[in-house]
Parts: structure tokens; C-alpha cells; sequence
């Protein structure tokens, strides 16, 4: 297939820039509800009645563990799923010409921290300049929106897709990963997706894996005038944490086996999210239980990566007189997912650089990233090509989370005409 028409590429980025007001208010209105997890309904029935309005055919359902827990691409839980309710509209053409393609977005966010810190309240957005302000704007609501936001450009010159594309709102990206493994499982494929994160306007060519896990450790709790009888439970943790710090390290220390990886300066980021432990200040604590996140190099399987997680507690609990005897508990309450890479050269790819060139005026930029992206289940699990691609953004997970506008546009843009020409257009 050949580029677009340059006169067509030009009406479809002024359709874009014409509804842009409008994608920002809707952006907006995305921000205020607080899609957290366990909680994000309010904004998936926004998502449904948005897409509803544009005709598309609906579908809406809770993630079903029976149907997906003996994928190999499945993360444990340990929450109940009964609410966590994905969203995927159907947009059929009248003749199928053009390729299919998904248009996936996650919907969840993560929680906004201490928000005395923020210069607003977090879900409220709040535009300055070319900053659009909010807990979710750049991770990932306003790419989620851009999805919707490029097909009504096309909408707006009378044209639709002459292809099937599935626009996919999903949840449990910031934790399992499993809401795009359920739409997988329901049967959607296509030709190439698509999922605009954060990507500071470049094209994700390969990403780590994540495993989440939570350590238990126990102590004996005694009278701290009698310490030295006792066993620090949180103190012991600290040591495990150090051992896998290590770890880290020793996998880091890999990254130039790992191609596409050799020139990240830290490919590899152990963190420990959460801690928890003790009763009283002066009670030698009893308990402590904390919450790591660590990466894994794409190939890797999280099964082999978890028994040297696991060897590495032992190890490192053996050099302390208590835990050698208390061994500390491992428990696997979150994403198990393998890392990927995009091999370079596909279809959807020079369709994608050729967007981004006619709608950034540059050549497209390819990027290695240290964290967690969806786009694994496409590229793993049913071989279609996944361009992570997508907007500006700052302190995503962090403080005042804000997302560029001007990039958004573009990215929206990019995305419109990439349909245009993957998909082919048809009279709408
Ligand atoms: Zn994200």
C-alpha cells in the first residue's frame, strides 16, 4: 500500500485540530473520575456511553479468571474481579478492503500519593499553558481519548474505516496486565494495534517484563527491655531488601546479553512499593510484609526470574540467625508478565513512520523503556504488531502529573492517519 494522498493527510490534520477543544473537554471530564482500581466503572460507563453515542457496537464485561488463568501471559490476583469491567467497541466496515486494527487504552490509574503535595487536587484537572494537569492525563487517559478522538476525525470528513478496528478501554494495566489478556481471550485480534502511553512522541521497540511479589516476614515479639531475645521482623526485612537490591544488580550487570538493552544505563529497576509491620513502638515487631516490583529482560520467563527471587530470600535469610529458621513467605499478587520486543520492519510500523512524519514534520524515533506495557499481549500472544506510541508526558505515578498538548494533538493526528491508511477509507 502506498502513503495517503498529501491533500488528504492535510483535511485529516485540520480535522484533528478542529475537534481538538472538544478532545481536551472530554479529556477533562475522563480526569474526574477517578479511575483508580477496584474503582474504575464510573469511567469505563463514560467510556460506553461516549462510544455508544458514535455508533459503534458495544461490549462490556467483567474479567473472568476461569477463562484466562491458564494463559501463560496471566498474572495472579488476589482481588475480586466482579467490578473490573473492560469496555471494547466495534466499528465494522461495509467492505472489509483495508486491514483490521485495535486501538487499545488502559483506563486505570494509580493512586495520586500524598496530595498535599500536588499544586491542585488530582482529579481535577486543571489546564496551564500547554499543560494539561491531572492524575491520569499522561498515563494513560488522554492517549485513550486520542483513539476515539482520531476516528471522529475521519467521521467529520465523511469517511469511516474500511476495515474492522476495535477501540479497547481496559483495566488492570497498572497492576496484571489482565484486561488486555481478557480481551484476547473474548476472541479480538487484528492486523496491527495500537496504544498511545506516554511515549514522549516516540515508538516502543522493546520493553521489560515486571513480576510483582510481597515478602512476609515474622518476628518474636517481645519487650524491647528485652531485645536481644526478640527477633526484628522489620529490621529482618531490610536485609532481604538488600539481598534484593543485589539481585538487581547481578541482572543489570546481564543487560549487554539482552539486545536492545545493552545501552539503557539501568534496565532493570527493583523498587519496594509498599511496607507495612509492627504494632507498637515499643514491642520488638512481629510482622512485617512488603510489596516489590522488579523487571525482567524480554525471553525471560517470570517463573524462571521468580525462582531466583525466591533462591535469593533464602540465601540472603540464612545469614540471618532468626530467618534461617523463619524463612520469610513469597506471595505473587500482581503482574507476571514477559517483556517483549518489536522486531523492526513490519507493515504497521512504515505505516506508523509515515504518519508520524507527515503529522510531526520529523522521522519517527524508536526507544527502549524499564517498565510494564500491554503491548506484550499482542506482540506475545497473537503476533500482531503493537505500536506503543504516544504523547508527552511528565510525572506519570508521580507528583502534579501533567501531559503536553500540542504532543497529544500530533499523536492524535498521527493516529488518524495512520487508520486512514492501514484500514483504507470507506463513505461514512
Ligand atoms: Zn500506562
Amino acid at each position: 500500500m502506498t502513503s495517503l494522498d498529501p491533500a488528504l493527510a492535510r483535511d485529516i490534520l485540520a480535522a484533528v485540530e478542529q475537534g481538538f477543544e472538544t478532545q481536551i473537554a472530554f479529556t477533562q471530564d475522563l480526569i474526574r473520575l477517578p479511575s483508580l482500581r477496584g474503582q474504575e466503572q464510573t469511567a469505563q460507563d463514560f467510556m460506553h456511553r461516549a462510544l455508544a453515542e458514535r455508533g459503534y457496537a458495544l461490549d462490556r464485561w467483567a474479567i473472568d479468571v476461569e477463562q484466562i488463568k491458564h494463559h501463560p501471559g496471566f498474572s495472579p490476583v488476589k482481588i475480586d474481579y466482579s467490578q473490573a469491567l473492560n469496555v471494547v467497541a466495534t466499528h465494522r466496515p461495509r467492505e472489509e478492503t483495508g486491514r483490521s486494527l485495535i486501538l487499545n487504552g488502559h483506563i486505570d490509574v494509580v493512586p495520586t500519593g500524598p496530595t498535599e503535595i500536588w499544586s491542585g487536587p488530582p482529579f481535577e484537572p486543571r489546564r496551564e499553558g500547554d499543560w494539561l494537569y491531572g492524575r491520569g492525563s499522561g498515563d494513560m487517559k488522554a492517549g485513550l481519548v486520542a483513539n476515539v478522538f482520531a476516528l471522529d476525525a475521519l467521521r467529520h470528513l465523511g469517511y469511516q474505516p474500511a476495515a474492522t478496528v476495535y477501540l479497547q478501554s481496559v483495566v488492570e494495566e497498572e497492576c496484571t496486565g489482565n484486561g488486555a489478556l481478557a480481551c484476547l481471550a473474548r476472541g479480538y485480534k487484528a492486523d496491527a494495534a495500537i496504544i498511545p502511553e506516554p511515549e514522549d512522541d516516540k515508538l516502543v521497540r522493546a520493553n521489560v517484563g515486571v513480576i510483582w511479589f510481597q515478602v512476609k516476614v515474622r518476628g518474636v515479639p517481645v519487650h524491647v527491655r528485652e531485645a536481644g531475645r526478640g527477633a526484628n521482623a522489620i529490621e529482618a526485612a531490610y536485609r532481604l531488601i538488600d539481598g534484593l537490591h543485589e539481585l538487581a544488580e547481578s541482572w543489570n550487570a546481564r543487560k549487554g546479553e539482552h539486545r536492545y538493552f545493552e545501552d539503557l544505563e539501568h534496565p532493570i529497576n527493583f523498587n519496594v512499593g509498599r511496607i507495612e509491620g509492627g504494632d507498637w513502638a515499643s514491642s520488638v515487631p512481629a510482622w512485617c510484609t512488603f510489596d516489590c516490583r522488579i523487571a525482567l529482560y524480554p525471553g525471560e520467563a517470570p517463573a524462571e526470574a521468580a525462582r531466583e527471587i525466591e533462591e535469593t530470600l533464602r540465601r540472603t535469610a540464612a545469614e540471618v540467625p532468626f530467618l534461617a529458621n523463619n524463612p520469610p513467605e513469597v506471595v505473587y499478587n500482581g503482574f507476571f508478565a514477559e517483556g517483549y520486543v518489536l522486531e523492526e520492519g513490519s507493515a504497521a510500523e512504515r505505516t506508523l513512520g509515515r504518519a508520524h512524519a507527515a503529522s510531526y514534520g520529523q522521522a519517527l524515533e524508536s526507544f527502549v523503556t524499564p517498565g510494564y506495557l500491554d503491548g506484550r499481549v499482542f506482540v506475545l500472544y497473537q503476533g500482531t504488531p503493537c505500536l506503543v506510541y504516544g504523547p508527552y508526558a511528565e510525572a506519570i505515578h508521580g507528583t502534579d502529573e501533567r501531559v503536553s498538548l500540542a504532543s497529544v494533538k500530533r499523536v492524535t493526528g498521527t493516529i488518524a492517519l495512520f487508520i486512514a491508511e492501514w484500514c483504507d477509507l470507506e463513505q461514512a
